[in-house]
């Protein structure tokens, strides 16, 4: 069967090209894109809209996507799978296991105290902020 190419629209800004020699192939790439790219151009907490951004801390990055409005200060992590490498998934639980509000939108990055020993304060009505991010 011979190799198609595909263009999927997954936001306003987001278009991919896909290459695969079926359909299902082609459905599970776009799939697998519009999870990352497709879903998150908008805050589940507030519905303002996203942002992405790359946190550097040490050898290590963290992609997410940040709420535009200040007063929200949401983001949604995305952790990286082991296979295939480089994929992304947006992490929607914590580290128990239990499902976060919003869908994974929560006002801190999700590592509290990984590397640097963040004072993360988990007050939900207060807006926490990255001391390493902006
Ligand atoms: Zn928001």
């Amino acid at each position: 069967m011979p190799t198609s190419k595909y263009n999927f629209k997954l936001s306003p800004d987001v278009t991919i090209q896909v290459e695969a020699d079926n359909q299902a192939d082609a459905f599970k790439q776009y799939a697998a894109a519009h999870e990352i790219f497709g879903q998150h151009g908008t805050c589940r907490g507030c519905g303002a809209d996203a942002f992405p951004r790359v946190r550097v801390v040490g050898d290590h990055s963290y992609s997410e996507m940040f709420c535009s409005n200040p007063e929200c200060g949401r983001v949604i992590a995305f952790g990286q799978k082991k296979k295939p490498s480089g994929a992304l998934y947006p992490k929607r639980k914590d580290k128990d296991g239990k499902w976060l509000e919003h869908g994974g939108w929560v006002r801190w990055a999700g590592k509290p105290r990984d590397d640097e020993g963040d004072d993360v304060d988990d007050d939900d009505d207060e807006v926490v902020r990255h001391r390493r991010g902006r």
